[in-house]
């Protein structure tokens, strides 16, 4: 799939990919040792060769995040995207399964790790190092940031349309060093369900994405309303809504709304790519809606910001 740019590994000292007079990798920045700056560099040599980035974040676990992190990457890869997906949940990586990758390992290329391919979507996990998918990660900050840096920094994406980032839940640590190293992020796609918990939840995100000046590219409500597939009858399953109307209270775009609907679910405990596989399903349409408005998004000015 994508074409791979040979010599970008930890051996140079310029960014010579971008070719930009004013690339911020060129500056020292104050208090920075040489070490720091040639981390900075390398990782801005990594990240300069791909066009968009997309951070998928949840104010909380278990609300969609990854699911909708794995079926935006594959729908962007079925509009003739070149896409990268890297899972940076160190906590619960759930990218493999949903893909049918559980047991895949990292593989090392001359330049780095190498993504695993599938067909035009390239996929790297935190679970490729994991021995197991029950093993549990028990890492303390520094190591959980330094195994997130090093993976920003050394897969070897080659060129990218777009890189989805799926993050760890919450508003620590983890969400931002990711938040931080890529400073030229495109935005965040912020996944919630209609429970007030959830809500008050997602409102900490935005507020965290204000904090750190990451553009919000829009809010999805997921798990709004179950839809029986026998008789078509709508069941609320979750009380609270709203997610349209807090975005709108927030200034930030609302996306659309994804049904609770088995045959999703089933598709990520069996590995089966939902988006690609039931595209004219109504939650394939769905999914096409909330995830059209990402391929249209433009970066804020960030002078404008
Ligand atoms: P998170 O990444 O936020 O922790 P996941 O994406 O892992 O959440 O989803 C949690 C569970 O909910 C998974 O089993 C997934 O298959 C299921 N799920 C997510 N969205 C839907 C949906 N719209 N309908 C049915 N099941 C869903």
């Amino acid at each position: 799939m994508s074409e791979k740019k040979p010599g970008t590994g930890h051996g140079r000292t310029d960014c010579e990919t971008c070719g930009e007079a004013i690339c911020s990798s060129k500056i020292h920045k104050e208090g920075e040792s040489d070490e720091e700056r040639a981390e900075r560099q390398a990782l801005r040599r990594r990240l300069c060769q791909i066009d968009h980035k997309v951070l998928v974040l949840s104010g909380k676990g278990g609300v969609g995040k990854s699911t909708v992190a794995v079926n935006l990457a594959i729908w962007l890869a079925t509009q003739g995207k070149r896409v990268g997906l890297l899972d940076i949940d160190i906590h619960g990586p759930s990218v493999p399964r949903m893909l049918g990758l559980l047991g895949e390992r990292v593989r090392s290329g001359p330049d780095g790790m190498l993504p695993i391919e599938l067909g035009a979507l390239s996929v790297m996990s935190i679970g490729f190092l994991l021995g197991s998918e029950d093993s549990a990660v028990i890492w303390r900050g520094p190591r959980k940031m330094g195994a997130i840096k090093q993976f920003l920094t050394d897969v070897e994406w080659g060129r990218l349309d777009y890189l989805v980032v799926d993050t760890p839940p919450g508003t620590g640590d983890e969400p931002l060093s990711i938040c931080q190293l890529i400073e030229d992020a495109d935005g965040a796609v912020i996944v919630t369900t209609p429970q007030e918990v959830a809500l008050t939840a997602v409102r900490r995100s935005i507020d965290f994405c204000r904090a750190l000046s990451m553009p919000v590219i829009g809010v999805i409500e997921n798990m709004n309303g179950y839809v029986c597939p026998k008789c078509g009858a709508r069941t609320e399953i979750f009380r609270g809504g709203g997610a349209e109307r807090m975005a709108c209270e927030c200034r930030v775009p609302f996306l659309g709304r994804v049904p609770i609907d088995p045959a999703l679910a089933g598709a990520c405990d069996e590995g089966v790519p939902y988006i690609q596989r039931f595209a004219e399903s109504a939650t394939g349409k769905a999914l096409d809606g909330v995830f059209r408005p990402v391929l249209t998004w433009k970066r804020p000015n960030r002078n404008a910001e």
